[in-house]
């Protein structure tokens, strides 16, 4: 079970950006998905999170985490740097805010791939953000998936597998659900979702609105 950080009230928001937050059981194909649309939407950057975590094999510093001992990530903690932060299947993670704002403002919209709980905490916390839950056709399928995957051995996806259900169960948080049976479908669904949130009024280019007519 994942414990949270704890965020200040009164909403905030990180630059004219809009922070696209995605979250899935792991195993559901968000990390497939996520860097498709990072290859596909040039506007787009994903936030790279602090992690505790050991990297995987493949996995490189400041590209897929920055990875960082316990007692920096405490202290970031501390110092309030992260915009949320939690501990997941016995790791901790954490948006750095100092990051998000530098993305927006260079003009980026962000991809963050982070759990349930963080979620939560920027929706209380946070106005400009948009939030997505994919979910896998069936538990068998998930299952499946993380042990073709073979990075886990079979307690981390036993472990995996009881998350994933504590996180399906707040799906109703979330603005939109794809549920990711064909990995086309639920790209070109992910794909609408952000098309139509920059396409919102309010992200709108007012000033050049005001001149058409002038
Ligand atoms: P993994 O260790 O498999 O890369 O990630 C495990 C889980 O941690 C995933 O559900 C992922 O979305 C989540 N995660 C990654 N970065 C962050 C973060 O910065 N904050 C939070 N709350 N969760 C994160």
């Amino acid at each position: 079970m994942a414990e949270t950080g704890t965020g200040k009230a009164g909403k905030k928001f990180i630059g004219k950006g809009t922070l696209f937050v995605i979250s899935a059981p792991s195993g559901a194909g968000k990390t497939t998905l996520c860097q498709k649309l990072l290859k596909n939407m040039p506007g787009l950057r994903l936030s790279v999170s602090y992690t505790t975590r050991q990297p995987r094999k493949g996995e490189a510093n400041d590209v897929d985490y920055t990875f960082v001992g316990k007692r920096k990530f405490m202290g970031m903690i501390e110092r309030g740097e992260f915009a949320e932060w939690a501990a997941v299947h016995g790791n901790l993670y954490g948006t750095s805010v100092k990051r998000l704002k530098k993305l927006t403002a260079e003009g980026y919209d962000i991809i963050l791939d982070i759990d349930t709980h963080g979620a939560m905490q920027l929706k209380s916390n946070y106005e400009n953000a948009v939030y997505i839950f994919i979910l896998p056709p069936s538990i068998d399928a998930l299952e499946k998936r993380l042990v073709n995957r073979k990075t886990d051995s079979e307690d981390t996806i036993a472990g995996r597998l009881d998350n994933a259900k504590t996180e399906i169960a707040s799906y109703k948080d979330y603005d939109y659900i794809i549920i990711n049976d064909r990995i086309d479908k639920a790209y070109r669904e992910l794909e609408s979702i952000i098309i139509a949130a920059k396409l919102r009024t309010g992200n709108a280019d007012h000033n050049w609105i005001k001149n058409l007519t002038n």
